[in-house]
C-alpha cells in the first residue's frame, strides 16, 4: 500500500513537472500572439522596411498600408525593430507610420466629442494607473471640460497641450488624443533622445487639455441641431444676423456655421483672456469669430483653461489651432523671449512649419501666459493647408508632423 501511495506521488509529480514545462512553454508562445498587432497606415506608397535602425540604405521590403507587425524594440525616437506578423522576417521601420490594430483612438472622419468622451472612459480602462482625468469645468451648452494627465500627476515638472479652442479647428482634438494613446501604449518601452517615455513621464506631468471648445466644435460638426440648449441656439441665429448685416459673411446658414470659431455664447475664446482684452477689437457683438466678451474669463472655458494653467504651473505650453502650417512663438509684450527662442527653434526642427514673426497682445491664451510670474516657453502649432474645418485627407500629414512633439516636449521640459 505504502509502495503504491509512493508510485502514486511520482507520478503525480511528473505530470504536475511535465503540466508547468508545457505551461511554461504555451505561454511563452501565447505571450507572442497576445503581443500588441500594429498596422502600416499613411505611408502612400508603402512603408520601407530596413535592416538597420539608421533607415537608410535600401530597403529589405515595402509594406503596403494595412501590413501586420509586431514591435521587438523600440521605439527609439521614431524607429522601431519589428517582425513581420506571423512570420520570422524582421527589420526597422519609421514607427510614425504604425498605428495598434486595437487602438482606442481611432477615427477617419469627424472626431466628435462623444467620441472622445468614450475615448476617454476606454483609456482609463487599459491605462488606469498612467492616464488621470480630471472634468475642470462643464461647457456654456452643458458639456464636460476635461484635462488629461499623462504620468506621474506630481512630477517637478508640467507642461500643457490644449487644441479645440476654435470650434472648425476640430483636427486637433484628434491629434492630441492620439498623441496621447501612443504615448500610453509605448509607456513601458519607448525611449526619446535617450531618456525612456518612463523616466520621461515620471518627472514630467503631461496636461492635456483635448477639447477647449466642445460646444463651439459640435456646432461647427453639426451645425445648430447639435446644441441642447433653445436659447443658445437663438443666440448663434442672432450672431448670423450680425455677422450678415456686418457684411463678416456671405455664406448660407450651414456654411457660416460650419466655419464657426467662438464657442457657443458667440465669444472667441482665444479673445478672452485678460492680457491686451480687447485691443484692436472690430467685432462689437456676438459673432462667429473674433468678438472677445464682455470681460476677461467670462466664458467657462477660458475660465477653465486658466485654472488648468495656473494649477499645473507648465513650463511648457503647446497650443493647436489651424491652418497654415506655420508656427507663432512670441509678443512683443512676451516677457519670456529668451528663453523661448531656443524652445522654439528646437522644437521648429522637429515640425518644419515656418515661424511667424511676433504679434501684439490681444487677448489670446499665448498672452495671457507669457504676462505671468511663471517663466513659460510656448509655442503655437497652426496644422494643415487648406480652410477649415479640414477633410480627413489632411491629417496623415499633420500626423507624421506631430507623431513626437509631446516626447520632444517633455525631454525638453526635464533636461532645461
Ligand atoms: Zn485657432
Amino acid at each position: 500500500m505504502k509502495h503504491l501511495k509512493s508510485s502514486i506521488l511520482l507520478f503525480t509529480l511528473v505530470f504536475v513537472l511535465f503540466l508547468s514545462f508545457f505551461h511554461v512553454s504555451s505561454a511563452s508562445a501565447a505571450e507572442e500572439t497576445q503581443a500588441p498587432i500594429y498596422y502600416v497606415r499613411f505611408s502612400g506608397q508603402g512603408l520601407n522596411m530596413y535592416a538597420d535602425f539608421t533607415l537608410s540604405g535600401t530597403p529589405l521590403a515595402v509594406l503596403p498600408d494595412g501590413t501586420y507587425v509586431q514591435i521587438l524594440l523600440g521605439p527609439l525616437d521614431s524607429f522601431a525593430k519589428i517582425r513581420l506578423y506571423g512570420t520570422n522576417v524582421e527589420g526597422y521601420v519609421d514607427m510614425r507610420y504604425l498605428k495598434r490594430l486595437d487602438a482606442i483612438v481611432y477615427d477617419n472622419d469627424i472626431y466628435t466629442y462623444e467620441e472622445m468622451v468614450e475615448d476617454i472612459a476606454q483609456l482609463l480602462v487599459r491605462y488606469p494607473s498612467l492616464l488621470h482625468v480630471n472634468v475642470t469645468g462643464q461647457s456654456v451648452d452643458s458639456r464636460n471640460l476635461y484635462e488629461l494627465v499623462l504620468g506621474n500627476p506630481s512630477a517637478p515638472e508640467s507642461i500643457l497641450i490644449h487644441a479645440g479652442i476654435h470650434a472648425r479647428e476640430y483636427a486637433n482634438p484628434y491629434l492630441v488624443m492620439e498623441q496621447l494613446e501612443q504615448c500610453l501604449d509605448l509607456y513601458d518601452r519607448g525611449c526619446f533622445h535617450d531618456k525612456s517615455y518612463q523616466e520621461l513621464f515620471e518627472n514630467v506631468a503631461v496636461h492635456i487639455v483635448p477639447m477647449v471648445n466642445p460646444d463651439g466644435i459640435a456646432l461647427s460638426q453639426f451645425g445648430e441641431s447639435a446644441l441642447r440648449s433653445p436659447e443658445l441656439i437663438q443666440t448663434v441665429q442672432s450672431c448670423y444676423a450680425y455677422d450678415l448685416a456686418t457684411r463678416r459673411t456671405k455664406s448660407s446658414y450651414e456654411n457660416y456655421l460650419a466655419r464657426w470659431k467662438a464657442n457657443a455664447h458667440g465669444v472667441d475664446l482665444n479673445r478672452n483672456f485678460l492680457t491686451g482684452f480687447g485691443s484692436s477689437v472690430n467685432v462689437s457683438q456676438a459673432s462667429y469669430a473674433g468678438y472677445p466678451g464682455i470681460v476677461p474669463f467670462s466664458e467657462p472655458e477660458s475660465a477653465s483653461l486658466g485654472a488648468v494653467t495656473l494649477l499645473c504651473h507648465p513650463s511648457i505650453v503647446i497650443n493647436y489651432h489651424s491652418m497654415g502650417e506655420v508656427a507663432y512663438w512670441n509678443t512683443v509684450e512676451s516677457r519670456y523671449t529668451a528663453i523661448n527662442t531656443e524652445f522654439s527653434n528646437y522644437m521648429l526642427s522637429l515640425v518644419p512649419y515656418k515661424k511667424m514673426r511676433s504679434g501684439s497682445a490681444s487677448g489670446s491664451y499665448l498672452d495671457w501666459i507669457y504676462s505671468g510670474d511663471n517663466p513659460v516657453c510656448s509655442i503655437t502649432f497652426e496644422t494643415g493647408n487648406t480652410d477649415c474645418p479640414f477633410q480627413f485627407d489632411q491629417y496623415p500629414k499633420i500626423w507624421t508632423q506631430h507623431a513626437l512633439v509631446v516626447q520632444a516636449a517633455a525631454e525638453y521640459a526635464y533636461t532645461h
